[in-house]
């Protein structure tokens, strides 16, 4: 939440003329004859300079340019973007984007201007000067797209200024922001249902990656949108790897992860508390990363500057909590790292979708113990939650829980828990190197006597202690030392049975007694298990250095670049990292880290052939081709 503000206009709006002679400039494109498919086609060519649609983009392009409704679910991405874009370019008159995230407001429009676009943005953060031109431009038809906070366009006079012009269309970015439910509720979307009543001929595209039906059919109430066509695209993310390891040293695993598969790269890091936040971005400076910390408890000011670092410069590591993250926008964050446990799937797969935009291979890690199951199921108990509440809690815990512990093909898990079957996918940990499984019937039964004898009052601890017949003070102290169960499970490490005791917990065979120091206690569904009724397979541990060492076997991004070629990619981006900061904009705003290989592989010896590699649209051919060629020609010299 800490990145809206509220934007309330200023009162001198209405003095600002719309007949001012002005030298703006003109629109970029000159369409050519045609049905809207192939103008549709013309301008991402042209204008974005892609080949072709991806999935629904060009159906939803379609329906909307010819002035249809539409409700779009696409997963983080997708490329939600070029569908109001497009139709808003096509469209006559000015597309307008109603979005929560002022903060990214600029950036979205510097990254149109450079292709050419004509767009601007109507927020608190402008200075009067500022805010007076847009409206000038506004009123004078001068704009393609117009980027609005909701507040702000809910007040009479926006609604005024828009009544004054042509508008092409209203695109409602974020639309899960409707839902009373949901977690990033904001009350003024509410009132978004106002749009279809003052304009009712003006087309609505609402625009969210959020995939349950649930809030799929608050939105489509709440903005009345029912009669709008929907577009769900499979929410499968191909190029994220999903790997969760057993934590035993969390940050040091974190920085073997970094080291090993992701130096230099941009990624972010999930912790809970922000003091671990702290901690974790001055252990990984110590070692040498560039990491920067983000939590809701800094200082505005400095909060804002980090995230504008992480989106301007390549290579650095955010280490946050949640309350980073809405509209991260920045498209080569190569991995998303989870030292907690989120609370639920779809906390979890919202983060990790922040990973890998631009569809190039990227990865969600994460590493989890018995501590972070303990710690969730505590949080919950000791929340002001009514007991209903508590239950959905608790089974959403438990379907996260499911997901780690699976031997399965995690994708397979994720798309199953949004209603999507699929096969194993060859690009997760236990696809690549599928867990062992072992027969631990007798283990669990062991486990669970030991908890019951000791008479269900003692940690994790204390109950391996006496499991591997270890005399401790404490287990002398009661004469745990005599129980039958003593020293029944030495042929197991430590690290075996905690990894035992966690799934036991997860197969919901233990609960842990908050309220008795963290007592194990035995559940109604343990009783078969202890008497050996019901067979239990689980994962077998292993020590996290050697599951690691899958990556030697398979190396995790296929470098499709030969060495000649890799020098040039690094040579582009250096001239990149310079461009951008000249122009003030984030580096993939110039090009993404995708074109930018392609062009290295390709070589293009003059602006004809360059101009036809994706992602080179016209604008910028005419801005930066010539540039380009040179940095290509200076290597060959
Ligand atoms: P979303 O808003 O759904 O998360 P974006 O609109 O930001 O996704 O698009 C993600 C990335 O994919 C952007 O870098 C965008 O330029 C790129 N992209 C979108 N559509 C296409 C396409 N048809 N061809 C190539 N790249 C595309
Ligand atoms: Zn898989």
């Amino acid at each position: 939440m800490d990145d809206f503000m509220q934007d309330a206009p200023p009162s001198w709006w209405d003095d600002i003329p719309g007949d001012a002679p002005a030298a703006a400039p003109p629109p970029v494109r000159a369409l050519p004859p045609g049905d809207l498919r192939a103008q549709a086609l013309h301008v991402l060519n042209t204008v974005f300079g892609y080949p072709a649609f991806r999935g629904e983009q060009a159906e939803i392009v379609q329906q909307v340019a010819a002035g249809g409704d539409a409700l779009v679910l696409m997963p983080t991405g997708g490329g939600k973007s070029l569908c109001y874009q497009i139709p808003a370019i096509l469209r006559q008159g000015v597309g307008v984007v109603v979005s929560p995230l002022i903060a990214l407001m600029q950036d979205q429009v510097d990254a149109l201007a450079e292709l050419g676009v004509r767009a601007a943005f109507l927020n608190s953060t402008q200075t009067m000067e500022q805010t007076r031109d847009v409206v000038g431009k506004v009123r004078r038809g001068q704009l393609d797209l117009l980027y609005v906070a909701p507040e702000r366009l809910m007040t009479p006079r926006c609604l005024e200024l828009l009544e004054s012009t042509r508008i092409a269309l209203f695109a409602i970015d974020e639309a899960h922001c409707v839902s009373q439910w949901g977690h990033d509720f904001r009350p003024e979307y509410i009132q978004l249902s106002v749009l279809h009543e003052r304009f009712p001929q003006v087309p609505r595209i609402a625009l969210t990656a959020t995939a349950d039906a649930q809030t799929r059919a608050e939105i489509a109430l709440r903005l009345q949108l029912q009669e709008a066509r929907q577009f769900v695209s499979s929410f499968d993310r191909p190029n994220i790897r999903y790997q969760i390891v057993e934590k035993d040293n969390g940050k040091k695993q974190l920085l073997d992860f970094i080291q090993s598969e992701h130096s230099g790269e941009a990624g972010i890091v999930y912790c809970l508390s922000r003091k671990k936040v702290e901690e974790t971005a001055e252990f990984l400076k110590q070692h040498g990363i560039a990491a920067l910390p983000y939590h809701a408890g800094m200082p505005h000011a400095q909060r804002a500057a980090h995230q504008a670092r992480f989106l301007r410069e390549d290579g650095l590591v955010m280490t946050a909590t949640i309350a980073f993250g809405m509209g991260i926008d920045k498209p080569d964050v190569r991995f998303v790292a989870h030292l907690d446990l989120p609370k639920n799937i779809e906390g979890y797969y919202q983060e990790t979708g922040r990973a890998g935009r631009d569809g190039m291979p990227a990865h969600a890690w994460m590493a989890y113990g018995l501590q972070d199951v303990v710690l969730q199921r505590r949080m919950i108990e000791e929340s002001e939650a009514d007991e209903n509440f508590k239950r959905v809690l608790r089974m959403k815990l438990d379907a996260m829980l499911g997901l780690c512990e699976t031997a399965n093909c995690r994708r397979m898990r994720l798309l199953e828990y949004f209603g999507q079957p699929s096969q194993p996918c060859g690009n997760c940990d236990t696809c690549l190197l599928p867990p062992q499984l072992f027969d631990a019937t007798v283990q669990v039964q062991k486990l669970l006597s030991a908890v019951y004898r000791c008479g269900q009052r003692f940690g994790t601890g204390h109950i391996i202690e006496v499991l591997r017949g270890i005399s401790s003070e404490k287990v002398l102290q009661w004469q745990h030392d005599q129980l039958k169960t003593f020293g029944c499970g030495r042929e197991h490490s430590e690290d075996e049975w905690r990894s035992i005791v966690r799934q036991s917990i997860a197969l919901g065979l233990l609960t842990v007694d908050h309220e008795a120091y963290n007592a194990l206690k035995l559940t109604e569904a343990a009783r078969p298990a202890l008497m050996g009724e019901r067979k239990i397979d689980l994962r077998r541990y292993q020590k996290a250095a050697k599951r690691g060492s899958q990556r030697q076997n398979k190396p995790f991004v296929e470098t499709d670049l030969s060495s000649g070629e890799q020098a040039i990619f690094e040579k582009l981006r250096w001239w990149r990292v310079e461009t951008a900061r000249e122009h003030n904009v984030p580096a993939y705003v110039i090009f993404v880290d995708a074109t930018l290989r392609e062009i290295a592989k390709a070589q293009p010896a003059s602006l004809e052939e360059l101009g036809h590699i994706s992602g080179v649209g016209q604008r910028k051919l005419e801005s930066y081709g010539q540039q380009i060629l040179d940095v290509l020609r200076a290597l060959k010299d």
